[in-house]
């Protein structure tokens, strides 16, 4: 840290993303990307765009983009925000509506809500998962500040039902409830209709893990519009031009090609149970995930060493070392060829273990 850096900020501690190595290739396990590329209609969008407009500014309204998304989700255009990666999204919702009540999040959960808590100074409520790695929404009730989640919850897969969202709702008027649905094509059900009925829900979603796109960094958010509005005060006073142009024409390219949108997410939740399946039967347990990846420990072998050989033997999976979690390792759904090398290698790692 240089003398210079604001006092303020002097002990942030900045969110670690899954490592991204450069060394070899590695079948890359550990960032729930998905491992399809995008659509054909996508990658063709972007280089006709690339050739007759990247010398523009995108649209600050992302207008063509908006609309692809609305029309697909049955919602107004004015219900939906889009920006750069959920990442973004999410900063810009803790600036609007982060308060001096602080923010309430799960104490295992995506890491960048904590980040973004101490980022902008406010206070975190951070609330435990029970004993089974599940959100109780009870214990959020009476709290009136912002209140972020993860659903389906990383890195445990597990999702909590609608109706449940809706009660928190309706028993926090006065709290902003962001739900992420960042994992939520891969089976669980979204938070989407609550909008119409509360004034006080937000939806966050990514093209990053269902939608081939992690690379070119785009988020989206239904809300009402009143709360809508919010995330453009804060777009429009740090860089309206914050969804660049190829990703804005990609990003409603997707949302058209409805096809291979569901032919990648089918694909994926079959890998997904035939990889729990080979994980049990070689002793694993698991949460039941509904997400892109699986979550899991052995008896035999602690999660850092699991994810140790496995990186050594070229795969690379997630290990987080919190302190409830820190026998488990997260694994993301590949192919099924990448799943397979994944199942052999650790057949391989167990022998040694014994
Ligand atoms: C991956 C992830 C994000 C970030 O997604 P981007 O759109 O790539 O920024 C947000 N929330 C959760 C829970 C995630 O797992």
């Amino acid at each position: 840290m240089s003398r210079f850096m604001s006092e303020r900020l002097s002990s942030l501690k900045p969110y670690t993303p899954g490592e991204q190595p450069l060394d070899k290739k590695y079948i890359k396990l550990n960032t729930n990307e998905s491992p399809y590329p995008p659509s054909p209609a996508v990658v063709n969008a972007i280089n006709k765009s690339a050739i007759e407009d990247l010398k523009l500014y995108s649209d600050p309204d992302l207008r063509r983009l908006r609309g692809a998304i609305a029309k697909y989700y049955g919602v107004p255009e004015g219900c939906v925000f889009c920006g750069n990666g959920s990442d973004e999204v999410l900063s810009f919702a803790f600036q609007a509506w982060g308060s001096d009540n602080g923010v309430a999040y799960p104490d295992i959960s995506y890491g960048f809500y904590s980040v973004f808590a101490d980022l902008y100074s406010f206070n975190s409520k951070v609330i435990p998962l029970d004993k089974d790695f599940h959100i109780n929404l009870n214990d959020y009730y009476g709290f009136n500040g912002l209140i972020v989640f993860a659903n389906p919850n990383a890195p445990t897969g597990l999702f909590v039902p609608v109706g449940e969202i809706k009660r928190l709702a309706k028993n926090n008027p006065d709290s902003v409830i962001l739900v992420d649905e960042a994992y939520v094509d891969f089976g669980a059900e979204s938070a989407l209709s609550l909008i119409f009925e509360h004034d006080n829900v937000v939806v966050v979603r990514t093209f990053s893990k269902s939608r081939q796109m992690a690379g070119a960094r785009l988020g989206y958010a239904f809300a009402c519009e009143a709360l809508i509005n919010d995330l453009n005060t804060i777009k429009f006073s740090f860089n309206p031009y914050n969804v660049n142009r190829l990703t804005a024409i990609a990003g409603a390219e997707s949302v058209m090609d409805g096809a291979y949108f569901e032919e990648c997410k089918a694909k994926i939740i079959k890998t997904r149970e035939n990889l729990k399946q080979c994980l049990r039967s070689l002793g694993f347990s698991m949460t039941d995930s509904v997400a892109n990846f699986v979550f899991v420990k052995h008896p035999d072998i602690c999660g850092k060493q699991y994810y140790e050989a496995l990186k050594e033997r070229g795969i690379l999976v997630r290990h987080f070392s919190a302190e409830r979690i820190d026998q488990y390792v997260r694994i993301t759904v590949g192919t099924d060829d990448e799943i397979n090398a994944l199942v052999a290698a650790t057949v391989d790692i167990l022998q040694e273990a014994k």
